[in-house]
This record gives C-alpha cells, sequence and structure tokens, in this order.
C-alpha cells in the first residue's frame, strides 16, 4: 500500500498519512492555488498601478545570468538587484574583465532596454571565497561583523576594479546602474566614487567609450547607513533598501542562525522606523529609494511598504505577479492615513493587526 504525504510549503508542514478530511481540506486549498496562480498571468503585460493612479516600479532580483530569462517571462520593469557573487565563488582565480563584461552584455542584451542595477561583490560573512582573493582571512568570531562586501573591496580593489571597468565598458549597451553593498560611512563612499573616477580616467584615456552619466547608487542595509539615509541620499544617484542585513543588524542576529530567527521580525518598531526614515531622506533630497531584500517580495507586506512611502520594489521573480496584483488593487489614499499609526505601533503585534484591517484576503 503507498503512503500519501501533503507537502504545505507555505507553512512549511509535512504531513505523512494524513486522515481523509485533511486530504480533502488541502486537495481544495491546492486547487485554489492552482486557479490563483493561473489568474496572475492575466497581469503580465500590465503596468503596476495603485487604484488611485500612482505608477509603481516592479522589478526583480537576479543572482545568475540565465535567471534574466524569468524576468522577461513575468515582465519585470528591470531588475533592481544583480548579485554578482556567482563570478567569484567556487573557484580558486578571480574573474578577469573580460569575464565579468561577457557576462553583464548578455544579460544587458537579453534585457533589450530595460533597466538592470548590478550590485558590486558582496563576499565575506556567510560567503567566503574559495581561494585567489588576496587575503588569507584569519578565522573571526563575528564574520557578519566583519571585512565584507565593500569593506573588503576597499581593502583588496583589486577584487572589484575588473567589475567596475567591465560594468563601464557595458553601460553603452544599455542603461545599467552600479549599486553599492553595505556601506556605513562616507568615507567608505568617497573612496568608492575616487575608484570609479579612476576606471573612468583609464577607459577616457584608452578612448573606451562608456555611459558618462552612469548612476551610481547604494545599498541601505546597516543601521548607521539607513539613521543618516539623507547624508547617502544626497551623495548617490538611488538607494535601495536591503532588508536582509538590515533586519539582522537592526536586531543583533545572525540572518542564518536558527535558534535566534525567532527574532527577526520584519514588524518591529524599529525595522519600520528605519525603512521610513530612509524613505522619507529620499523623497526629501530627490533620490529614488527602492528596496531589494526579501521584504519586497512578501506578499503581506506589501501595503504596509506603500503605507510607509516605498515606490520600488525588486523582488524575486516568482513573487512578481502576486506583488503586482496587490499592488494594483491598492489605495494609496487609503493606506497613507495608516502611516502615523503604523509608526507609532508599540510592537509587531500591533503593526500584524493594523495589517489584517488592510491586508487582501486570500
Ligand atoms: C539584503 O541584505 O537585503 C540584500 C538584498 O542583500 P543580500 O541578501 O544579498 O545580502
Ligand atoms: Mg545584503
Amino acid at each position: 500500500e503507498r503512503d500519501s504525504i501533503i507537502l504545505d510549503g507555505t507553512h512549511g508542514v509535512v504531513m505523512i498519512d494524513p486522515d481523509a478530511e485533511t486530504l480533502r481540506q488541502y486537495q481544495k486549498l491546492r486547487a485554489q492555488e492552482k486557479k490563483y496562480v493561473s489568474g496572475l498571468a492575466r497581469l503580465k503585460g500590465q503596468p503596476a498601478v495603485t487604484l488611485d493612479g500612482t505608477e509603481i516600479v516592479l522589478q526583480a532580483n537576479i543572482e545568475l545570468p540565465h535567471d534574466v530569462n524569468t524576468v522577461l517571462e513575468v515582465g519585470a520593469a528591470g531588475i533592481g538587484l544583480y548579485r554578482t557573487e556567482f563570478l567569484y565563488l567556487d573557484r580558486d582565480t578571480l574573474p578577469d574583465e573580460e569575464e565579468h563584461y561577457a557576462t553583464y552584455a548578455g544579460v544587458i542584451t537579453t534585457l533589450d532596454g530595460l533597466p538592470l542595477t548590478i550590485r558590486t561583490l558582496d563576499v565575506g560573512a556567510d560567503k567566503q571565497l574559495a581561494g585567489g582573493a588576496p587575503d588569507s582571512s584569519p578565522v573571526v568570531a563575528n564574520p557578519a561583523l566583519g571585512l565584507r562586501a565593500i569593506r573588503l573591496c576597499l581593502k583588496e580593489p583589486s577584487l572589484i576594479r575588473s567589475q567596475l571597468r567591465a560594468i563601464l565598458r557595458a553601460s553603452v549597451l544599455g542603461p545599467v546602474r552600479i549599486m553599492i553593498p553595505m556601506l556605513s560611512n562616507l568615507h567608505e563612499l568617497g573612496q568608492v566614487q575616487s575608484m570609479i573616477g579612476e576606471v573612468k580616467a583609464d577607459l577616457d584615456a584608452q578612448n573606451i567609450p562608456y555611459d558618462h552619466n552612469l548612476p551610481v547608487g547604494g545599498m541601505i542595509e546597516v543601521p548607521a547607513a539607513a539613521i543618516s539615509a539623507d547624508l547617502f541620499a544626497r551623495r548617490l544617484d538611488f538607494l535601495s533598501i536591503g532588508t536582509n542585513d538590515l533586519i539582522q543588524y537592526a536586531m543583533a542576529i545572525d540572518r542564518g542562525n536558527e535558534e535566534v530567527s525567532y527574532l527577526y521580525d520584519p514588524l518591529h518598531p524599529s525595522v519600520l522606523r528605519l525603512i521610513h526614515g530612509t524613505l522619507e531622506a529620499g523623497r526629501q533630497c530627490h533620490t529614488p529609494v527602492a528596496m531589494c531584500g526579501e521584504m519586497a517580495g512578501q506578499p503581506q507586506y506589501t501595503r504596509l511598504l506603500l503605507c510607509l512611502g516605498l515606490r520600488e520594489f525588486s523582488v524575486h521573480p516568482a513573487s512578481v505577479l502576486e506583488i503586482k496584483e496587490i499592488i494594483n488593487s491598492s489605495r494609496l489614499g487609503q493606506l497613507s492615513l495608516l502611516t502615523e499609526t503604523v509608526l507609532n505601533a508599540a510592537d509587531s503585534r500591533e503593526v500584524a493587526e493594523i495589517l489584517s484591517e488592510v491586508n487582501p484576503l486570500h
């Protein structure tokens, strides 16, 4: 006799040999889910726009070049985060400029005019380079607080010099932006900007064309940067909030440590205030602020983020249509009335209660 198993990915539950009633309930749920997902397909060619007519930028995140096909399939408005770590991981040598260039050129050509935001290397902490990196990293107790992302690249500029040069060269093929991960102060930003300036000067000297106005932005994912977001907003062309790290650092919990995962709370008042403050700083400085952390792609938070002022989402390709459906059935006029109440909530339970009033039933 064969056993039956229910695998409920939504709630992370596996049931072996469920009783007849449970099985019936789940069969019903599965049918509803299928209908919902196939219903979303109608949104592919449609814009993301709220009921009161505000257009929302809805882009996608990718990690591998071929992910760009999925981005096109779901009709996202470009790529808001291209993680480039794959070029560096699982190998003993650093990728050279030509490898970077060929990879980015392929993605830009496939995007056919849609915008692409390339994030410079973000390794260290949980993602260590195998070999080829000029550092011989000592074992450190708090890697997430150590030499990671832009910190590591400023210490070892050879890690991103070729990358920056390749991105600049590829920028004549389509709309490209550079995004810097893990900025925590303006000194780092100044160093990155001079490095980009040097690379540009080299290209000029060699008569190699590139987009002279290529926008440079930064991720806001360290609480210090979020609190002083106005300083970054004034000096960068765009910002993007990385909630995965912002929450980890704000709550002082390792994002990969299961024992403290109960404290990983996107609805904690501190997190909401950091997000709102960053959006507000961007608005005042006329600097666009996107969000590319996982929170942007979770449908239960879409209306909350609209309420806090977010107008640019970059999400996993698989979430694009679901998020669009929620955006397109939301009324900003109604949500913005709740901003103060949300920001004054005492804890995440209170925020969740407010959300249960405004979130769509699905
Ligand atoms: C983030 O921190 O939210 C983010 C988008 O970057 P990553 O998950 O790659 O650290
Ligand atoms: Mg991050």
